[in-house]
């Protein structure tokens, strides 16, 4: 692996003086060293995607797609250097990095797909009277250069949800991408170059987020794509003036267990969607909640099960939950379950730290204004809490400020199809955890988690303008 990373400005790699560290969370060891983008560069960054625009609005579909595919396939090629270089960024088990890393490298191919399948519609506009012989043809175009700024929890695949659309709707992208996890963007760059994007029509350029936020106000960018916590993005959306903003942001996603559903395997997928990626997912289960008559054998197997799991290097095959990605998160966590426990929450399993390390944890009789319940925990934590009718359930998924996905496991198509209607979220899953997510599928929040879809084609719609042409076929 490489040890010293230049950075991307417009396809050209700059070494700069200024560098920085890339530690691992495990261990605290130097992964690699980063050039640091100027203020200067991160200007130079925007003017050259506005003239790398004149090339990639003009590409064909053909080309696009041809492109995208070539970057899939790079992907999957490098998948194990590529699948190591994250989980020495970002501290994901080896196991989950190669999962994430051929999902990157799916997210290339149906971007490749979609770049084939820009159409429109066409309209007649005759239905009034002295519109006789008129028509519409209805067109998207490239909006412009695309400013996308991600977070370290998906350093890869997150990266590619901004960069294959952009690309595939024919704008150039420029990608901050977070400082604790910016390998995988370089990696993802060079794969571009290859493929034989036009080198202008990327960059990526690793800063500090202070010094990214001239960049979302720039009038040059025409859209701005966040990933990332609830207060930067909020904030950032103020800045951003008149371009359009997706953001994609964080949540306390909840499952609900109805009483006629079989336990062990829903439990299995609890575990999964609460303890991976040591709960830094954005849609990672936070808060479960079991019909009473249920609920006694349900937390005895969630906390069996949860014991079982393996705490410990990313890089070991066996293990199951890596480390947080930095000491000072691992602490949070622990100050915020040490305050719940104070205020009579009881931990069954958990609730202790190691370092960066941070032992799954269940907890049970945690009230709903605690902050491991209303706030994003972003940790293994997950709160378990019994309810007596589904739409008693229905209203505590709803009491959040957040709403990305919920998951709901149920046999009644009642239940499931209330679920539907009722709850509060992009998206509703189920029998599953709210942690499921298929990349062309549409993915985004409601209330303070975001808005704007991701999922290639939604983001396509995003980053295109659509336009109308209306003819007068008797003028
Ligand atoms: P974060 O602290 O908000 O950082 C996200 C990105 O914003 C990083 O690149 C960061 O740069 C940058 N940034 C920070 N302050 C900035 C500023 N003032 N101006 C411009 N850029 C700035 O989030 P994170 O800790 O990396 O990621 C975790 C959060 O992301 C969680 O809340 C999670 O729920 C959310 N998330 C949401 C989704 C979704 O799809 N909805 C998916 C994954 C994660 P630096 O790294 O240099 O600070």
């Amino acid at each position: 692996m490489k040890r010293t990373w230049d950075l991307c400005l417009a396809g050209k790699w700059v070494r700069n003086c200024d560098t920085f560290e890339v530690r691992s969370p495990f261990d605290g060891s130097v992964v690699a060293e980063v050039s640091r983008a100027s203020r200067a560069q991160t200007d130079e960054a925007a003017g050259l995607a506005v003239k790398a625009f004149e090339t990639t609005r003009t590409l064909s579909g053909f080309d696009r797609s041809r492109i995208l595919e070539a970057a899939s396939a790079a992907i999957a090629r490098r998948a194990e250097e590529l699948s190591r270089v994250m989980s020495l960024e970002a501290g994901k088990t080896l196991r989950d990095s190669r999962v994430e890393v051929a999902r990157a490298s799916n997210t290339f191919k149906v971007a490749a797909e979609e770049a084939r399948r820009i159409g429109g519609e066409y309209l007649p506009l005759d239905w009034i009277q002295h519109s006789e012989g008129r028509f519409g043809i209805t067109r998207r175009f490239p909006l412009g250069p695309v400013l996308a700024i991600t977070p370290f929890n998906f350093p890869l695949n997150l990266v590619a949800h901004k960069v294959a659309p952009a690309l595939a709707a024919g704008n150039p992208v420029v990608v901050k991408p977070a400082s604790s996890t910016p390998l995988c963007a370089l990696a993802l760059a060079e794969i571009l170059l290859e493929a034989g994007l036009p080198p202008e029509a990327v960059s990526v350029i690793p800063c500090p987020g202070s010094m990214a936020e001239p960049m979302v106000a720039d009038e040059r960018f025409k859209l701005f794509s966040f990933t990332g916590s609830v207060e930067v993005g909020w904030r950032l959306k103020s800045l951003a003036g008149k371009k359009r903003v997706t953001l994609e942001l964080g949540g306390n996603a909840a499952a609900v267990v109805d009483r006629d559903i079989e336990l062990e395997p829903v439990v299995e997928k609890c575990v999964r969607g609460a303890f991976a990626n040591a709960g830094q997912i954005c849609i990672s289960i936070q808060r479960i909640f079991v019909h009473r008559d249920v609920y006694e054998p349900f937390v005895q197997l969630l906390v069996t099960r949860t014991r079982k799991l393996v705490l410990g290097d990313p890089l070991e095959e066996a293990t199951d939950v890596g480390p947080m990605i930095d000491l000072a998160s691992a602490e949070k966590t622990e100050s915020w379950v040490r305050e719940a426990l104070a205020g009579g929450a009881r931990a069954l399993t958990g609730a202790a730290r190691r370092g960066t390390m941070y032992e799954p944890t269940v907890l049970v009789d945690a009230r709903p204004d605690m902050k491991v319940s209303c706030s994003e925990v972003f940790a293994p934590v997950v709160v378990v809490a019994p309810f007596s009718d589904m739409d008693e359930a229905f209203e505590r998924v709803n009491d959040s400020a957040f709403g990305l996905q919920a998951g709901v496991f149920t046999r009644s198509l009642e239940h499931a199809l209330r679920a539907f209607e009722r709850l509060e979220v992009g998206g509703v899953v189920l029998n599953d955890a709210p942690t499921y997510r298929v990349d062309h599928m549409p993915y985004g929040g409601v209330k303070d988690s975001g808005f704007g879809r991701e999922g290639l084609k939604y983001a396509i719609e995003e980053m295109t303008e659509l336009k109308l042409l209306a003819v007068n076929s008797r003028g």
